[in-house]
């Protein structure tokens, strides 16, 4: 069993794209776990041969429909993308409190409008089919009109109602006022993303918000849907194992929060050595089964992949055009 003074990180740096090493030693090759990673072979194994081995251009050669793949990978669904957008005016607006730059609430607001109403008009146009668009921040292609699902722009719609609720309830919500007080803290993190690894495994992902209060630091993790189960206290657990090694100390001095913003809700959970044990035994069980899978992806054999077959989870997914679902 590891425990956490075994941990070491690496922290990345200002670009986000280079690892300095601290401490630690793991295969270069080795599969690095990430909750995401985790989730989309959860989800659909199929999915996950896509994402990771089909639609990526350094492995998976002889995958005939590399190119389908990937223009399939760069289309998102309306939760994946307003949840993108949601996260990217918070940042602005956390990092803005840390530098005297405040934003007003409406400004906030018409700003996700903007981003999400040109991703629709992009996507229902008549050249969204088309090669992606040049510009430095193209607007996104959303499935749902991509697929030409009947009610895509209902959906969309209602999607957009949604986000800019989260966003005022982000603002003005009583219970987020402590976390903007601790994000306007000069050393607070905000978005950052991490590196983990033990000599084991490398795990790596990024925490919304992270502060010290009192002798204790708080983790924040932002949501936009229901109330989590299991899983997502696993994320928020390993989350807890960066804190605990980042800023060195027993688990009970992390305060870890899953805060839901499109119902206003904050919940707690606690960090003990037990649960950070338990997590760090399923990403082990997690990389075996990443790993055992791993030459049948890199060989291009997508059909050692399952697909799931789900009609909901189908609906949302942006190889729904090229997998055959049975
Ligand atoms: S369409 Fe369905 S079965 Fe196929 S990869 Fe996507 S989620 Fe899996």
């Amino acid at each position: 069993m590891i425990v956490p003074e075994q941990l070491s990180f690496f922290a990345l740096d200002e670009t986000q794209t280079v690892i300095t090493k601290r401490q630690g030693t793991h295969p270069k090759d080795d599969i690095v776990w990430s909750y995401s990673r985790r989730e989309a072979l959860e989800h659909c194994p199929r999915k996950y041969y896509y994402d990771y081995y089909g639609a990526n251009s350094k492995t998976a050669k002889d995958e005939k429909d590399k190119a389908i793949l990937q223009l399939a990978k760069s289309l998102k669904n309306r939760f994946l993308r307003s949840g993108e957008i949601l996260h990217l005016v918070i940042r602005t607006y956390l990092k803005g409190c840390q530098n005297d730059k405040k934003w007003s609430d409406n400004g906030l607001i018409d700003w996700a409008k903007k981003i999400f109403q040109e991703d629709r008009k992009y996507s229902s146009s008549n050249d969204y089919r088309g090669e992606q668009s040049k510009q430095k921040f193209p607007p996104t292609r959303l499935l749902e009109y991509y697929f030409q699902h009947q009610d895509a722009e209902a959906l969309c719609l209602e999607s957009e109602k949604r986000l800019v609720q989260a966003i005022i309830n982000f603002m003005k919500s009583p219970e987020l006022a402590s976390f903007h007080n601790g994000a306007s803290q000069p050393n607070a993190k905000i978005e950052k993303k991490f590196v983990l690894q033990n000599g084991i495994f490398r795990a790596q992902g990024q925490i919304d918000l992270a502060y010290s209060k009192e002798d204790k630091t708080v983790v924040a993790d932002w949501k936009t849907g229901e109330a989590g189960g299991a899983e997502e206290s696993l994320q928020l657990t390993f989350y807890g194992l960066w804190a605990v090694n980042e800023f060195n100390c027993v688990p009970e001095k992390i305060q870890l929060f899953r805060v839901n913003l499109a119902e206003s809700k904050v919940q707690q959970f606690f960090l003990t050595n037990k649960n950070l044990s338990r997590a760090k035994a399923k990403i082990m069980q997690d990389l075996e089964r990443m790993r055992m899978l791993h030459s049948y992806g890199v060989n291009a054999n997508a059909k050692a992949f399952t697909p799931c077959g789900q009609t909901k989870i189908c609906a949302l997914c942006p190889f729904q055009g090229i997998c055959p679902k049975e």
